[in-house]
């Protein structure tokens, strides 16, 4: 069930690893990888930890707060019905330095820049709640 109004979007096929993240949306938080042996947070999973080896990896729940390390504009329409131009924006998460999660830029082509503070919203679309980031509220 697609939300009403939602563009369009290439959904991503659910696999037993990358399954949580896909729909972890589901309660409004972001969760990513993490190892139970030394605690390092891990995207995109992997059946082992990445700095320990340990296969004692789980998902567990972010502040899904972070900032853009890095984007970039994408003025192709890939789908009929796909808004352009969008912002592809690899954003580091506040759990871990170097810990980045590939999404869309809500909106805001123009305020799009590195260090941009960002938190997580979702968008549902049939099983799949795809994470993108919009620019936090300046208070
Ligand atoms: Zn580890």
């Amino acid at each position: 069930m697609a939300s009403q109004g939602a563009p369009a979007r290439k959904l991503p096929t659910l696999e037993p690893e990358t399954a949580f993240f896909w729909t972890s949306g589901a309660d409004g938080r972001l969760r990513i990888q993490r190892c139970a042996e030394c605690r390092t947070w891990q995207h995109p999973p992997l059946p082992r930890c990445a700095t320990c080896g340990s296969e004692a990896m789980a998902a567990e729940p972010t502040s899904g707060k972070g900032s853009i390390a890095s984007y970039t504009i994408n003025h192709e329409a890939w789908l009929p019905g796909l808004p352009v131009p969008f912002v592809l924006a690899a954003v580091e998460l506040a759990e871990q330095a170097g810990l980045y999660v590939m999404a869309n830029l809500d909106g805001a082509v123009t305020r799009a820049r590195i260090g941009l503070p960002v938190t997580v919203r979702f968008e549902q679309h049939e099983d799949v709640w795809l994470p993108f980031f919009a620019p936090k509220v300046e208070a």
